[in-house]
């Protein structure tokens, strides 16, 4: 086992594939995915505007977001350690007729060998799920092309997001499966900003995404206290 595969919690990777088969039920385990999809994905074609970009989705699980990026014409490869939710995503993408190229492999590795390779590269989700998202903000770094974009979105550590996010959103409201968050590896965004910084990312935008339970949707806003996606370029000095 490389040095790379050992950054990934393996029971992290076993709770996303033991809800494969219900991957792609808007109503099911991931209905908060399908949910806020739209708006992630308006975020990233307003900035990088995708039609004919060459896109990397790092922790595509079983595809959302890659297939919708796909759709607006983009080229693109998601990656994930999850062998069941590639399977997932390769079997709906023959169902939709939509061109995806998706590999087992870890960013770190993926990154020894396509360095420089693609325009955006987007990693939803998951660096809460990691034990290093240090490790996995350089690689994504090293994956873009200079004058590139990177997406990195998380869940931000503070008490009103504990409330929200597993309280309310996991016991409460039941949005999301029990045990699907553990506090203690939610990221500041001060946090994400150094490990970018360090990385030779610029934060460019940073969203929030709100949750309304009167009209059970969501919206995007400028509060990041909850749940939020940052934007950062990868600047053309950069070496
Ligand atoms: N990014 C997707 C899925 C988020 S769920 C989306 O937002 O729609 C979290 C995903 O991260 C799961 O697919 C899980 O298998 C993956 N994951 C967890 N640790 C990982 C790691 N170290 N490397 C790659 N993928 C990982």
């Amino acid at each position: 086992m490389t040095q790379a595969r050992k950054n990934a919690t393996p029971s992290e990777i076993e709770k996303f594939s033991s809800m494969a088969s219900h991957w792609w039920d808007p109503e099911g385990d991931l209905k908060t995915l399908h949910q806020i999809n739209p708006l992630r994905l308006s975020l990233i074609d307003k900035t990088v505007s995708l039609n004919g970009k060459e896109i990397l989705d790092v922790g595509c699980g079983g595809g959302i977001l890659s297939e919708s990026m796909a759709v607006k014409g983009a080229t693109v490869t998601g990656i994930d350690l999850g062998k069941d939710l590639l399977d997932v995503a390769d079997l709906h993408r023959l169902d939709s007729g939509v061109s995806v190229n998706y590999q087992l492999t870890s960013v770190e590795d993926f990154a020894e060998q396509k360095a420089n390779s693609f325009d955006c590269v987007t990693c939803m989700e998951l660096l809460e799920h990691v034990p290093d998202p240090g490790s996995i903000i350089k690689a994504c770094a090293a994956l873009v092309k200079q004058d590139g974009y990177v997406f990195l979105s998380t869940l931000n550590r503070n008490p009103k997001s504990y409330l929200l996010s597993i309280i309310g959103a996991e016991y409460v409201l039941g949005m999301l499966p029990k045990g699907t968050h553990d506090y203690a590896s939610f990221i500041k965004p001060s946090e994400l900003a150094l490990w970018a910084r360090q990385a030779g990312l610029e934060l460019i935008d940073s969203r929030g995404i709100e949750y309304n339970p009167i009209k059970r949707s969501f919206s995007m806003t400028h509060d990041i206290s909850v749940n939020y996606i940052c934007v950062f370029k990868k600047p053309s000095q950069h070496r």
